[in-house]
């Protein structure tokens, strides 16, 4: 059995202060969904947008 090195590095960090960010789900549109991002040290916002591929 090979030991799988995937990192899963999902958590980003704010720019800014390099705080952690709070991840809000928002409701899809079509194929792309949008995720808001806000700082909780900073109150820094990222809105970041995810297509969906299939
Ligand atoms: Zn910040």
């Amino acid at each position: 059995m090979a030991d799988s090195q995937h990192k899963q590095v999902r958590t980003m960090r704010c720019p800014k202060c390099g705080g952690r960010l709070r991840t809000k789900k928002t409701q899809p549109k079509g194929t792309t969904t949008k995720r808001r991002r806000v700082c909780v040290q900073c109150g820094y916002r990222v809105s970041t947008v995810e297509r969906e591929m299939i």
